[in-house]
C-alpha cells in the first residue's frame, strides 16, 4: 500500500462523496493544502457536503471553473488501507463507492466542531461543613484517577443529587471544567493477569500465537463452554501490548453486555461499543476515537468493520457461522468474509470462533487457507449434554399441544430439583397462521405475500416482512363472517401459555427479540435468567447464542423438524448448527445437562447426525453433496432480485435478462429463472428472482456487471445483486 500523498493549495484533488454520482468530483485543495484521505467539506450546487480526498484529480474539467474544498475537517484522515478496503468491498459486492462511503461514515455530525460539555474534578478549597453525600462525592473524585465525570455520572457514582455537586462547585471544593464530548476511552491494561488456563486452553493460546508474522486466519473451534472467549482474549491482550487495535465482532447485541463485563474483568476497563443500540453521541465518540487511536478495542456488530482504524492488528469473529453476519440490505456483504479481507490488507490476523463452524470455514481449513485449533472439552467439570430424541409420532398429543408428556416429566423433575429448563422454538409471536374456519382464508399482509403473525402480548397481527401491524380482527377480512377466526401452530408466546398451564407453580419467562423495547431491558432479562430467577425459559434463537445460564440443565427443542423444511441450500447446515448451539446451553456449570429434540422424523439424516454427534461425518456428507451440486462453498451463487410495483414489468425484464446472457455464458455460468420469489411481494413490490451459478475460479463480478449493464431499467424497477446469497426468500 502506498503512502498517502500531500496536495498543495490549488492542486486538483478527486473527492469521494456519498452522493449517488457515478464518479468522483474534482476540487482544488484548500488553503494550507490537504492529505490524501482527509475528510473535507466541499460545495455541491448550493449545498455543502462531506467527502474524502481520494487522490489526485482527473483534470478533465475547465480548471478555472473547479471549486475549492471548503475546509478540512478536524477528524483523522482515512488510512490508505481503509481506502483500499472500501474499493475492494465495492468491487466484490458490486456496490457503488458512494454507498461504501456512507457505510464508513455512519456517525452523526462529523462536520460539526467538537461539542463541549462540563466535567468535574477535585477543586482547590477544603469543604466547610462535611456531610455524608459530600464525602461520597469527594471520595469518588479521589478514586477516579484521571477520569473526568460528567454531572450525571458523578451523581450516580456518589449516589447523590446534582445539587449537592453544584453546591461543592460553588464553594470551590469541586472544579467544573469544559472538555470535548468526544473523549478518549479509558485505557485497557493487557498486563493484568488473566484466568489460569487449563492445559488444553493454554495449548490453544500458544498455537494461536504461533510464530508467523503478518496476516493469517485461524478457525478456533470449541464446544460451547470450552473457553474460546478466554482463549481469544489472550490474543487480544497480545495485540493491545503491541499498541495495535483489536476488534471483536458479535452476532447479537444482546451478547455485548456480558462480553463487556468480561473484558473489564480481564483488562480493567470497558472497550468501545458499536451497534444499533448505542446512542448517537456515543457512536460519534467511538468513530472519532477509533480514528485517533484512542479506542484500543471495539466490540460490535458487523458494521464495526467499517470504522476508521489506524492500526488494526486483530479481528475476532465470534460465532462465525451466524447468518446475521450477512448484511441483507444496502451493501450486501458478509462481515466474516470482509473481516478476512480487512485484516489481509493491514497484515493483521483473524480468529473465527465457533462451536459449529460454517461449511465455508470448514472448507477453507481443508484447503489449507485457514489454520484450525480445537478445544474439545468443556472448562471445569462441565460435560457435553446428553442428547436424545422424542418421537412425536408416539406421543399422540392433541392438535393444539406441543409439549409432549415425556418432555413435561423432565421439566417437572428440574423444577423439583431447583434447576432451569429451556423450551426452544424458533418462532416469534403467538401463532404463525390466523385462519378463517368459514372460508379457509389465511390472514395475510396487505403489502406482502406473507401471513400475518399474531402477537398476543401486544394483541396485534404483525407482518414479519415489512413490520406492518393491525389489531387482531374478529371478522374475517375475506368473507366477513364473524367469530370464525382461529390460530394455527405455535410461536413462543403460545408455548408460554401452554407451559403456564402445565407448570402452574413455576416461574416462566419468554425470551424473544421482539418482546423487549430496548437492548437494556433485554440485557436485564438475560442477567435475571442467568441468576436463576426463572424455572422455565421459553425462547427463540436469541437464547441459542452464547449466553451463560449456569443453572440450566435441560433443553427441550419443541420442533426440531422446523428448519429442515424449505429448499434453502443451507437448511441442513443451519439446523445442525442451531440444534447443537441450543443443546450446548444445557449443563454449563457443574451440573450435567440433557437436550431432547421433539421430532416427527427421528430417522432423518440431519437429526441422526445431531444425535449421534459425529460431526466430521456430517460435514463430509454435506460437503460432498454441495460439491456434487457445484454450490457454495465449492461453487458460486449470485442472487438477483428484480422488484417493481408492477409484477409484469419485473417479470418482463427478468425474461429479457435471461435471454441475453452472453457475458455469463462466456465464463461458463448457468442462469436459473426468472421466477417469482418465494415471497413474491414485499412492501407492495412484486419480486422476481434470477439465480446465477458458476465455478469458483471465474471472474463472476466482472461478468455480472457487464451483463447487467446491457439493460435499461425502468425508473420504478429496482435490481439488487447479492454475491454469495445467504437467504433466498
Ligand atoms: P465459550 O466461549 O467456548 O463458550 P467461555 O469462554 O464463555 O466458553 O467459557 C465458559 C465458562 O467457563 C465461562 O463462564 C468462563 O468464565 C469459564 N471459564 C473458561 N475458561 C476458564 C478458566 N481458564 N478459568 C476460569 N473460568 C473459565
Ligand atoms: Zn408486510
Amino acid at each position: 500500500m502506498s503512502e498517502p500523498c500531500f496536495f498543495k493549495e490549488s492542486d486538483l484533488v478527486a473527492v469521494l462523496t456519498s452522493q449517488p454520482l457515478d464518479q468522483m468530483l474534482d476540487y482544488k485543495a484548500p488553503l494550507g493544502g490537504c492529505w490524501q484521505g482527509a475528510f473535507v467539506e466541499v460545495p455541491l450546487g448550493p449545498r455543502k457536503i462531506l467527502g474524502v480526498v481520494w487522490g489526485a484529480g482527473k483534470g478533465d474539467f475547465d480548471y478555472s471553473k473547479v471549486r475549492s474544498v471548503i475546509r478540512v475537517l478536524d477528524v483523522a484522515p482515512m488510512h490508505p488501507s481503509m481506502q483500499e478496503f472500501l474499493r475492494r468491498v465495492s468491487d466484490y459486492t458490486l456496490s457503488p463507492m458512494p454507498m461504501m462511503l456512507r457505510l464508513a461514515t455512519r456517525a452523526p455530525s462529523l462536520v460539526d466542531p467538537p461539542s463541549m460539555r462540563h466535567v468535574y474534578c477535585k477543586g482547590p478549597t477544603e469543604v466547610g461543613r462535611m456531610t455524608e453525600p459530600r464525602r461520597r462525592v469527594l471520595t469518588a473524585l479521589r478514586n477516579s484517577r484521571d477520569f473526568k465525570f460528567t454531572l450525571k455520572e458523578l451523581a450516580e457514582v456518589a449516589d447523590t443529587t446534582s445539587s449537592v455537586i453544584k453546591g461543592l462547585v460553588k464553594m470551590g471544593a469541586v472544579s467544573e471544567l469544559t472538555a470535548p464530548r468526544d473523549s478518549p476511552f479509558p485505557l485497557l491494561d493487557p498486563l493484568l493477569p488473566g484466568k489460569l488456563l487449563s492445559e488444553e486452553q493454554a495449548n490453544a493460546v500458544s498455537k494461536l500465537r504461533g510464530d508467523e508474522k503478518g496476516y493469517n486466519t485461524t478457525l478456533l473451534k470449541g464446544v460451547t463452554g470450552s473457553g474460546k472467549t478466554e482463549v481469544y482474549l489472550e490474543v487480544v491482550g497480545d495485540c493491545l501490548k503491541k499498541g495495535s487495535q483489536a476488534l471483536v465482532l458479535l452476532p447479537e447485541i444482546a451478547l455485548t453486555a456480558e462480553f463487556l463485563a468480561r473484558v473489564e474483568d480481564r483488562f480493567g476497563a470497558k472497550p468501545a461499543e458499536w451497534h444499533s443500540g448505542v446512542t448517537m453521541t456515543e457512536r460519534r465518540r467511538t468513530w472519532k476515537m477509533v480514528g485517533e487511536g484512542h479506542a484500543q478495542m471495539v466490540v460490535g456488530a458487523r458494521s464495526a468493520l467499517f470504522l476508521p482504524y489506524q492500526n488494526l492488528g486483530l479481528i475476532v469473529v465470534d460465532e462465525e457461522h451466524d447468518s446475521s453476519y450477512k448484511q441483507e440490505d444496502g451493501v450486501l456483504y458478509n462481515a466474516r468474509d470482509m473481516a478476512v479481507l480487512r485484516a489481509s490488507l493491514v497484515g493483521g490476523r483473524v480468529v473465527l470462533a465457533s462451536a459449529t463452524p460454517s461449511l465455508e470455514s470448514w472448507a477453507n481449513v481443508e484447503a489449507g487457507k485457514y489454520k484450525k485449533i480445537e478445544l474439545n472439552s468443556r472448562f471445569g467439570h462441565a460435560v457435553m449434554p446428553h442428547l436424545a430424541a422424542i418421537d412425536m409420532r408416539e406421543e399422540s398429543l392433541p392438535g393444539d399441544r406441543w409439549i409432549s408428556n415425556s418432555l413435561k416429566q423432565m421439566v417437572d423433575a428440574r423444577i423439583q430439583a431447583g434447576e432451569q429448563s429451556l423450551l426452544f422454538i424458533n418462532r416469534r409471536g403467538y401463532a404463525p397462521i390466523t385462519l378463517c374456519r368459514s372460508c379457509g382464508n389465511q390472514v395475510g399482509c396487505n403489502n406482502c405475500d406473507a401471513r400475518m403473525v399474531e402477537h398476543r402480548f401486544s394483541n396485534r397481527l404483525m407482518c414479519h416482512q415489512c413490520g406492518e401491524s393491525k389489531p387482531v380482527p374478529s371478522i374475517c377480512p375475506s368473507c366477513h363472517v364473524e367469530g370464525r377466526l382461529a390460530v394455527v401452530g405455535p410461536g413462543v408466546e403460545r408455548l408460554a401459555e401452554e407451559a403456564t398451564e402445565l407448570f402452574p407453580d413455576a416461574t416462566i419467562a419468554v425470551l424473544s427479540s421482539d418482546l423487549f423495547g430496548s437492548a437494556r431491558a433485554l440485557k436485564a432479562q438475560i442477567a435475571a435468567l442467568a441468576a436463576g430467577q426463572v424455572d422455565v425459559i421459553i425462547g427463540t434463537q436469541l437464547v441459542a447464542k452464547g449466553h451463560n445460564f449456569p443453572l440450566l440443565t435441560l433443553v427441550g427443542v419443541i420442533d426440531a423438524d422446523l428448519g429442515l423444511q424449505g429448499s434453502d441450500l443451507r437448511a441442513a447446515e443451519r439446523t445442525f448448527q442451531l440444534m447443537r448451539q441450543v443443546a450446548g446451553r444445557a449443563g454449563r456449570a457443574d451440573k450435567p445437562g440433557v437436550a431432547v429434540l421433539q421430532t416427527h422424523q427421528p430417522e432423518h439424516p440431519v437429526i441422526k447426525a445431531i444425535l449421534g454427534g459425529d460431526e466430521e461425518a456430517f460435514w463430509r456428507t454435506e460437503a460432498s453433496e454441495r460439491k456434487a451440486a457445484g454450490v457454495p462453498p465449492y461453487g458460486r451463487l449470485v442472487g438477483i432480485v428484480l422488484s417493481s410495483p408492477n409484477a409484469q414489468e419485473a417479470l418482463a425484464l427478468g425474461q429479457t435478462m435471461t435471454r441475453n446472457i452472453l457475458p455469463l455464458s462466456k465464463i461458463g455460468a448457468e442462469v436459473f429463472g426468472p421466477a417469482p420469489a418465494p415471497i413474491a411481494r414485499i412492501r407492495g413490490r412484486h419480486r422476481v428472482r434470477i439465480l446465477v451459478k458458476s465455478k469458483k475460479s471465474v471472474p463472476i463480478q466482472a461478468a455480472i456487471s457487464e451483463w447487467v449493464a446491457q439493460f435499461k431499467l425502468p425508473k420504478s424497477l429496482r435490481l439488487s445483486i447479492d454475491i454469495d446469497p445467504q437467504s433466498f426468500y
